[in-house]
């Protein structure tokens, strides 16, 4: 019998199969297009959440997007591989907007409420702590199930503000949307009704 990841694999290549005699063969001339150089229209952060495809919630097509994805949605200040991310979307791809995109049921705001440690996701999850402080700063102390939900949506709404305002802090993209040459917006997801809403 196959093992699990076996079965797995299998059904990822088939799957790809699929693709290419469907969805790639009926629209050759733009996949032709798109292998020889990218122009996305926009840069999409999203949390690493399996159940949101950036793609299909926006009905975007293959070439469109260029996208970070990762734990919570979270931008860390002065980080190496975000840096690179943007001097790679602004100068070189001229990418002129820019999409911090936060979701409901989010597993990273929940756990934001688990007692910091020294492990990789506490450590990873600091800089999203503002957001809960400040949402707990706001409200009173929920009590009933409706309540503790409500606060976390309200966080996960924060965590957009604050991973935007985390994304300002890096000078090359600052630079550009002082100039105007790129716009920063957020944007939720809800998983239960397929919603992208706006966050200011
Ligand atoms: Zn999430």
């Amino acid at each position: 019998m196959a093992s699990g990841w076996q079965t797995m694999l299998k059904r990822l290549l088939e799957g790809n199969h699929t693709f290419r005699t469907t969805e790639f063969a009926g629209n050759r001339d733009h996949y032709t297009t798109i292998a020889g150089g990218q122009k996305p229209e926009a840069l999409f952060i999203c949390c690493a959440d399996s159940r949101i495809e950036p793609g299909k919630i926006t009905q975007t097509k293959a070439g469109e997007l260029f996208v970070l994805r990762n734990v919570g949605n979270i931008i860390p200040p002065g980080d190496f591989g975000i840096a690179a991310l943007l001097e790679f979307a602004i100068p070189q791809l001229k990418i002129p907007t820019i999409i911090l995109c936060g979701h409901s049921g989010c597993a990273s705001i929940r756990a934001l409420d688990w007692k910091p440690t020294d492990e990789p996701v506490s450590r990873w999850l600091d800089n999203a702590r503002e957001a809960k402080e400040r949402v707990d700063a706001r409200i009173p102390l929920p009590q009933t199930e409706n309540e503790k939900n409500a606060r976390y949506r309200q966080i996960e709404l924060e965590n957009v503000r604050l991973q935007i305002e985390h994304l300002l802090t890096y000078p090359l993209l600052k630079k550009a949307v002082d100039a105007r040459r790129v716009e920063v917006y957020g944007l939720y997801y809800d998983l239960g009704s397929g919603e992208l809403t706006r966050v200011t």
